[in-house]
């Protein structure tokens, strides 16, 4: 039987790692590959459950390191790459921006050079709507995929250098690529240090929630099976060298989100404190996913289901979340 090889980068984070168990879970004819450096938010207990099944294989290398990914993709030949590995969180872009401009596109880039000696069938450059810039509050406003490119943080700087790459070895080389576009993404194994799980980990505590500046900037949020399902037609069905933006059409500010957080585990909002604004925090995204739906993907989320699920998988899975803010 033909078998197609996947290589899934990132593969031991969040998103990363929902997509590695979709897929596994979905194509068991597929052999997956997880490559993984496992920083600090890279852990692999998320895959107890697939660890060992003969199909899925992990590999610890550093996406940076051009000679471990020349001579990996030379040995197994690839047919598919779906690219996360990210420096993934704004804070610490702000921080230590260098990392994010070494593994967001240097990264990228020795991925891509790999993928185009082999000759590989798809490569999939997972990339975010904080590309665009920031959205005002008008409602009646969203990014499509031919809103300009005017990142405004180091981290998103870096995504949509890495993005202008991906595009260009498309229009040089022929490269098959497509690059996706999120909204931010909440769901199972979200690392407790962004907004959703963090919120549900103190309040299940009885810790003080941190909320920046007035809480009213808005953003879009997806469930991640949604984008699960988005990255899976994409890969399969989408046009050589176009982009799709993946939203969830959830619009929230951050508190109303975490009010609903705390509501629905019967806690006091008194458990809220504001603190001061992220540096340069944009005020609104929203994204128009009309593009993607046309390829015929709708999200099964609405927020209100999404979050249900989400607080009760993190009630029920202590052990996974627990360890992680004990190491970090
Ligand atoms: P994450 O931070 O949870 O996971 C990133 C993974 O990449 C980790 O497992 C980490 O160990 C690995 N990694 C980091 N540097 C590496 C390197 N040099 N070599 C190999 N592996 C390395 O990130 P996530 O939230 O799952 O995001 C995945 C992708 O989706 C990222 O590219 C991110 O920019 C994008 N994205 C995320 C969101 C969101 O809401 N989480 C929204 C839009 C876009």
């Amino acid at each position: 039987m033909q078998t197609n090889k996947l290589l899934i980068t990132g593969g031991a984070g969040f998103i990363g790692g929902n997509f590695v168990q979709y897929m596994i879970n979905k194509y068991p004819q597929y052999s997956i590959y997880n490559l993984d450096l496992l920083t600090y938010v890279g852990d692999l207990t998320k895959h107890r459950q697939i660890g060992k099944r003969e199909n899925y294989h992990f590999v610890k290398a550093d996406i940076t390191d051009r000679q471990t990914i020349m001579t990996l993709f030379e040995k197994e030949t690839f047919d598919y790459v779906v690219h996360f590995a990210a420096e993934s969180h704004v804070d610490r872009s702000i921080t230590d921006p260098e990392r994010f401009v070494r593994t967001n596109v240097l990264g990228t880039q020795v991925l891509l050079d790999a993928a185009k000696q082999i000759g590989v069938k798809k490569f999939i450059h997972v990339s975010t709507d904080e590309v665009y810039g920031e959205l005002s509050f008008d409602p009646n406003t969203f990014f499509t995929e031919e809103t300009p490119l005017q990142p405004n943080s180091p981290y998103s700087a870096s995504k949509a250098a890495s993005d202008l790459l991906v595009r260009a070895y498309y229009e040089t080389f022929g490269l098959p690529i497509n690059i996706t576009r999120c909204s931010n993404n909440y769901g199972p194994f979200h690392f407790p240090e962004k907004l959703i799980p963090l919120t549900i980990s103190r309040v299940l505590n009885d810790e003080k929630v941190p909320v920046y500046g007035d809480g009213k900037n808005i953003r879009d949020w997806l469930h991640v099976l949604d984008h699960c399902a988005a990255i899976d037609l994409v890969l399969h069905n989408g046009v050589n060298g176009e982009v799709y933006n993946v939203g969830g059409r959830n619009e929230r500010t951050n508190l109303q989100v975490v009010k609903t957080i705390i509501h629905s585990l019967g806690k006091s909002e008194d458990l809220i404190e504001f603190v001061p604004d992220r540096l340069g925090h944009d005020k609104r995204y929203a994204i128009d996913p009309a593009k993607l739906e046309t390829l015929g993907w709708k999200p099964t989320y609405t927020f209100d289901t999404g979050i249900s699920q989400t607080i009760d998988w993190y009630k029920k899975n202590k052990w996974w979340w627990k360890p992680l803010i004990e190491r970090k």
